[in-house]
């Protein structure tokens, strides 16, 4: 690829089968970090025997306090081609995954779409994303993705800049969201509650910041169509030794409350991960062979 432009980064960098000269330091060639059965998404995702998550190496955003640092900061993982994961995707439909996720995927995006023109597995394709997209790289997915995962995570340029280095993470992502919510709408959900089609919004609280977290609710509220869920995260565990004061405590039952009762008062429909879920025991174990189905 001469000229990277797939996410808001935009660096036109050139990137080589081998190696990359971006933001991402990703090379073309796809690299993946684990792909099995991962049973801790949402319902409508994960159902019953788990959705086939495939965890692609490095982020565009990379978040001061991401917990997969070891993939989104340190770029771990294993090169695929677009044949060898076609026949991955082919081993988790077998192994009965309700739903096939895509987990950071945007670098990768037309070697994906040349691995789903091998192999189209018979199940809901989920798109898993930080939210920081561009529209023009959302729309070669369309008709492709049938459920949009995006995070909605800052809303205001300081807060985006002291977790991301980009202050535009909300101006890019809200029109990502619209281009989602453009392509897929509301979710529509099969007879075991697996959503086919549709837009889920995460927001993961974060400490000191309720007031963002509302704000966000807001936008949901009043910008999208009625109907679009977001699951409420509280999960939130202070990693890589960040070293922003305020983001070096989990978030206290007090805060959680505060933004579960907004989302009441809102009338959003969703789900509400409490805080008994703050732990790192919910991160998989990375680019091991026990990663790879
Ligand atoms: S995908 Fe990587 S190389 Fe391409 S624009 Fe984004 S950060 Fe830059």
């Amino acid at each position: 690829m001469e000229h990277c432009e797939l996410c808001p980064r935009m660096c036109g960098a050139r990137r080589t089968e081998e190696a990359g000269g971006g933001f991402c330091r990703l090379p073309e060639t796809m690299q993946i970090a684990r792909i099995a059965p991962h049973l801790w998404e949402e319902p409508p995702i994960s159902g019953t025997h788990g959705t086939g998550a495939v965890f692609f190496s490095g982020c565009t955003l990379r978040c001061i306090y991401c917990q997969n640092s070891e993939i989104s900061h340190k770029n771990a993982g294993r090169p695929f081609t677009p044949a060898q994961l076609a026949e991955k995707l082919k081993r988790l439909v077998d192994l009965g995954m309700e739903s096939i996720s895509f987990i950071t995927a945007t670098p990768f995006i037309p070697k994906i779409l040349e691995a789903l023109n091998l192999y189209r597995p018979p199940v809901p394709l989920v798109f898993n994303t930080s939210g920081f997209e561009r529209v023009e790289t959302l729309r070669m997915l369309e008709g492709v993705m049938d459920v949009y995962l995006p995070d909605l995570k800052h809303y205001s340029p300081s807060m985006s800049r002291l977790c991301t280095g980009v202050e535009d993470y909300f101006k890019k992502t809200g029109p990502a969201i619209r281009e989602m919510v453009r392509q897929r709408g509301t979710p529509v959900y099969n007879e075991k509650g697996i959503m086919t089609s549709g837009v889920l919004i995460r927001h993961l609280i974060l400490p000191g910041s309720t007031g963002e977290s509302m704000k966000l609710l807001d936008w949901v509220h009043d910008e999208l169509p009625p109907g679009i869920p977001v699951s409420l995260m509280s999960q939130y565990v202070p990693c890589n030794d960040v070293q922003v004061p305020g983001l070096k405590r989990r978030i206290t039952r007090r805060e959680y409350e505060r933004v579960q009762n907004h989302m009441l008062a809102l009338d959003l429909p969703g789900f509400y991960q409490g805080p008994t879920s703050a732990t790192k025991d919910f991160i998989p174990e990375f680019n091991t062979d026990a990663s790879f189905v």
